[in-house]
C-alpha cells in the first residue's frame, strides 16, 4: 500500500488568507479552495456546529456532576460518557476539518504544479507542466502508484484520495479522459494477475502521515532538480489552453478596435443574465447595438437619415441618451452617466434609471 498526494493546488480560487494579511501565520503555505464567501460560510457552519456542541454537551455533564441524585442512573452516566465524547470531537477535530475544507496545499505555483508518490523509502517526484490542471496531477500519481503496485507485485493496495473529481472520472467507463482509461487499463492489467486495488475518497487527509509527507514532496518537486519533467496533457487540458488563448486573443483583439459596441462593453464576456421580461431586454439591447426604430427608421421607410430637431445632428442612441440638450433636464434629474458604457450598463439601478428616461421622454415605444 502507498499514499499519495492530494490535489496539487489551486486554479484561479483565490488566495483569501493573503489578501487579509495572515501572512505570518503557520497555515499561509495554503492556499484557500473556496472564494470568500464560500469560506466564510463554511466558518459560520463550523462555529455554529462547535458553539451548539459545546455548549450542549456540557451542559450535559455540568447537570449531572451538580446533581448528585441522577449520577445513580446508569443511563445517566451513559449519556455523560457520550457527552464528553462528543466535547472531545467537537474540540479536537471540528477545528482541523475546518481548516483542512477550506484550504488547500500550494503544489500548484507560477512555476509547475507538483506530485510525488511515496511507496516505503522510496519517493518519486513528478513536475508536470501548469497549464495541467489538478485534476491531470492527481491522476498521474494515481497512474505511477498504480506502475509501482505492479512492478512490486503488491496483492492488496489501497489509494486514498481526496480528490473526488480523479476517482469519479476513473469510474467512468463510457467517457473517461486520456489518464483515467490509462488507469482503468492498469486497473484491469492488475486485476488479471490478482493484484487487487481499492481506492477510497477521503474529504480531506489532514493528519493521515502517507498523504501530508506526499504533499511536502509534492512541493519540493517543483523546484527540485531531482523532479522528473512530465509533459502530458489530456485532452481537456489542452481544451483549456485553447480556449484560453483564443479568448485572450480576442479580448486583445477586441480592446484595441473602435465599433459602437466597444463603447457598450470593455470585455468580450456576455453580460450577467437579466430577469426583465422580453420586451424590456429587446429595448435594452436595441439599445446596446445602437439600433433602433428611432435612429434607423429611416432605413425602413427609404428616406434620408433622421436629425435631432434641436439640435439638428444626426440622430444616434449615444446623442439621444448622452448628448441631446431636449432631453438633459430629464438625464440629469435621473443621474444617468454621460457615459454611455455606464449608461447602459447591466446595473440594475442603471437599467432602472434607462427605463425611467425612456418613459418620461415617452420615448418607450420608439425603440
Ligand atoms: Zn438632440
Amino acid at each position: 500500500m502507498q499514499e499519495l498526494p492530494r490535489d496539487t493546488g489551486g486554479d484561479n480560487r483565490s488566495n483569501v488568507l493573503w489578501e487579509y494579511g495572515l501572512d505570518g501565520w503557520p497555515w499561509q503555505e495554503y492556499q484557500m479552495k473556496y472564494s470568500a464567501e464560500v469560506t466564510v460560510l463554511f466558518c459560520i457552519a463550523y462555529s455554529a456546529v462547535f458553539l451548539v456542541g459545546f455548549v450542549g454537551n456540557t451542559s450535559v455533564v455540568l447537570v449531572v456532576y451538580k446533581n448528585v441524585r441522577m449520577q445513580s442512573s446508569p443511563t445517566n452516566i451513559f449519556i455523560v460518557n457520550l457527552a464528553v465524547a462528543d466535547l472531545l470531537v467537537i474540540v479536537v477535530c471540528v477545528p482541523f476539518t475546518l481548516i483542512g475544507s477550506i484550504t488547500q496545499d500550494g503544489s500548484k505555483t507560477d512555476e509547475g504544479v507538483g506530485a510525488s508518490v511515496i511507496y516505503k523509502e522510496s519517493k518519486i517526484m513528478i513536475k508536470i507542466p501548469n497549464s495541467c490542471t489538478i485534476f491531470s496531477a492527481e491522476a498521474i500519481t494515481i497512474s505511477h502508484s498504480l506502475d509501482i503496485i505492479e512492478q512490486n507485485k503488491i496483492t492488496k493496495s489501497i489509494i486514498l484520495s481526496d480528490s473526488l473529481s480523479t476517482l469519479t472520472n476513473i469510474q467512468n467507463y463510457l467517457q473517461p479522459n486520456d489518464i483515467s482509461r490509462k488507469i482503468q487499463n492498469q486497473i484491469s492489467s492488475l486485476e488479471l494477475q490478482s493484484q487487487s486495488i481499492t481506492m477510497i475518497w477521503i474529504p480531506s487527509h489532514v493528519g493521515i502521515q502517507g498523504n501530508e509527507l506526499a504533499d511536502t514532496y509534492a512541493k519540493q518537486a517543483i523546484t527540485s532538480p531531482d523532479a522528473h519533467q512530465i509533459n502530458i496533457h489530456t485532452l481537456q487540458d489542452s481544451k483549456n489552453i485553447i480556449n484560453k488563448f483564443i479568448t485572450n486573443q480576442w479580448q486583445q483583439i477586441w480592446q484595441t478596435m473602435h465599433t459602437k459596441l466597444n463603447e457598450i462593453t470593455p470585455s468580450i464576456y456576455p453580460w450577467p443574465v437579466t430577469s426583465l421580461p422580453r420586451r424590456q431586454e429587446v429595448i435594452l439591447n436595441r439599445l446596446r447595438i445602437g439600433h433602433t426604430w428611432l435612429t434607423h427608421g429611416h432605413l425602413m421607410n427609404r428616406t434620408v437619415p433622421a436629425l435631432c430637431p434641436t439640435c439638428e445632428v444626426t440622430l444616434t442612441v449615444k446623442h439621444v441618451i448622452c448628448n441631446c440638450l431636449k432631453y438633459r433636464d430629464i438625464k440629469d434629474s435621473l443621474e444617468i452617466s454621460d457615459n454611455l458604457q455606464q449608461a447602459l450598463s447591466p446595473d440594475p439601478e442603471n437599467v432602472y434609471k434607462i427605463f425611467k428616461f425612456l418613459k418620461l421622454t415617452k420615448m418607450y415605444n420608439l425603440i
